[in-house]
């Protein structure tokens, strides 16, 4: 399997998904089973506050403001950091530079609207996760009846294990999925988290797709630079990871089109934060083929 035909053949389709307009980001949160939300009133957060709290090492996927902790009975643990969620909000101005409420702005004539004056703005709140409170009950992070056994598939453990110097490991009830460079291991929730087999195997191989980077590897650029989140050296760290799982995906036959959709929308959604720029993926792709070659050379 060393055929670049192939390698061409995915990166053409990554590049051709591209071009078909938006896909919304790859949302590995669902994995376990409860998106971030509030604990009190069960509102869930969406856009850049799920994918801001999918970048935390969670404990719960619960948040509540300091009144909804006290108000309930309970505790914030010393030390505690607070997370910013972020709310979209408007204010809006008469002719006459009075303030107007909402309610009242949508009950006016269409003339006297046009005269109101409109600012957008973003406000910011701070929460805390439920994982730091104590005194009140918390609710349970997984639901019961949550999880799918799933079988492993036999080829994917195979090229797994013959990964040469790999790194750690582990494998336990977790929100996340990462890579710790430093540490030289991967943390995966259980396979019984993911929605199939094939979800987690594809997780997994991203991960070890990053790990092909550290320095006693192909020691990579992108990711041995420590990048900040964000930045083009990550954003093509994320791509090279990803297009390397879609070449692993493709080798190991577990490719499904759910799998195929997933990963061009997490390309898509890397690519769309800063480039969207075929070239870039081009770039991302040559680095790939490295990090897969790595990870086959057993
Ligand atoms: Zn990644």
């Amino acid at each position: 399997m060393k055929s670049t035909v192939i390698f061409e053949e995915i990166t053409r389709k990554v590049i051709a998904s591209l071009e078909q307009g938006h896909a919304p980001w790859r949302k590995t949160w669902k994995f376990t089973g409860i998106p971030p939300q509030n604990h009190f009133s069960g509102h869930v957060y969406r856009g850049i506050n799920s994918l801001l709290f999918n970048m935390e090492d969670l404990q719960t996927p619960y948040f509540g403001t300091f009144e909804q902790i006290t108000k309930a009975g309970g505790r914030i643990k010393k030390g505690s950091k607070a997370f910013n969620v972020y709310f979209n909000d408007l204010l809006i101005y008469d002719k006459n530079g009075k303030r107007v409420k909402e309610e009242t702005f949508k009950q006016m004539t269409k003339t006297q609207r046009e005269e109101c004056r409109r600012i957008k703005f973003i406000r910011q709140w701070p929460v805390f996760n439920m994982g730091c409170v104590e005194g009140i009950p918390v609710k349970p992070s997984v639901l019961e009846g949550e999880f799918t056994p799933h079988e492993r598939i036999a080829q994917c453990e195979q090229f797994i294990k013959g990964v040469p110097k790999p790194p750690t490991i582990k494998e336990s009830l977790h929100s996340r999925a990462f890579y710790a460079p430093l540490l030289d291991t991967i943390q995966i929730p259980l396979i019984q988290q993911f929605e199939s087999p094939e979800f987690y195997y594809s997780i997994l191989i991203h991960e070890l797709a990053h790990s092909t980077g550290h320095p006693d590897r192909l020691n990579r650029s992108t990711l041995v630079e420590y990048a900040p989140f964000g930045s083009q050296t990550y954003s093509k760290e994320e791509l090279c990871a990803e297009i390397t799982t879609c070449f692993a995906c493709n080798y190991l036959g577990i490719d499904t089109p759910q799998l195929q959709t997933n990963s061009q929308a997490y390309i898509k959604g890397w690519l769309g934060k800063l480039h969207d720029d075929p070239k870039f993926v081009w770039e991302a792709a040559v680095l790939a083929q490295r990090a897969f070659e790595y990870l086959t050379a057993h």
